[in-house]
């Protein structure tokens, strides 16, 4: 095998959602937030100075949360269980990071036969109600350059490593030294096109094993 470690984006990668996009529709806000997640996509605004004001807007509740793993699942890009257990089957140590919120990540990483803890994502807080009561913002990943510590994090023997995702903050993962495919099947962005090793439009995410087996 090419990368011993393969690590996964999960929105707009494994799912053709944004979850938190989806929980700003959800609750009513949704336009001005897909414009603030689309920035910090696109390199324009740092990741922290919009992360607390976007889960503070939409203050998703447990069932938000339930509703939105669904989603995931539901919206499963195409090609994702056989890219799994391709990489399953040749022994790949497999990882999502997400800056998305883990609760919702939860479920359909399960479905994909992977541990909670190859799941590193940012955990929302409840009260005894299920009520929004903040979320973990010790979380590297609510922040920029959070991709890059996750990765040297789990990583402390220097395996070869690969990390695939349609965004900016994906891309900091090559300062961790990984190779770095831009996935462009949900959506194509022009600062991952030139930041990352390679890149792929094609809508089916298998299109990446060619870079991976
Ligand atoms: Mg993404």
């Amino acid at each position: 095998m090419r990368f011993e470690i393969v690590c996964f984006d999960c929105d707009s990668t494994l799912s053709a959602i944004e979850g938190i996009d989806e929980l700003a529709n959800r609750a009513g806000c949704g336009a001005a937030m897909a414009a603030l997640t689309n920035a910090a996509m696109n390199g324009e605004v740092s990741l922290e100075s919009i992360y607390g004001q976007r889960l503070n807007l939409i203050r998703p509740d447990k069932d938000a949360i339930d509703w939105v793993a669904e989603l995931y699942i539901a919206r499963m890009v195409q090609g994702v269980p056989e890219t799994f257990q391709q990489l399953q089957k040749q022994g790949t140590q497999i990882h999502i990071i997400s800056g998305g919120l883990k609760q919702a990540i939860l479920p359909l990483a399960a479905l994909l036969n992977i541990d909670e803890q190859q799941v590193h994502a940012v955990d929302v807080l409840f009260d005894d109600k299920g009520d929004y009561a903040g979320f973990n913002q010790q979380s590297p990943l609510a922040r920029n350059g959070g991709k890059t510590e996750i990765c040297l994090q789990l990583n402390p023997d220097k395996l070869t490593m690969a990390m695939i995702g349609d965004g900016h903050t994906d891309m900091e993962a090559k300062k961790a030294g990984a190779f770095c495919i831009g996935f462009g099947g949900v959506v194509a962005r022009k600062i991952v096109q030139e930041q990352a090793d390679v890149f792929t439009r094609e809508p089916d995410l298998q299109a990446v094993l060619a870079y991976l087996v």
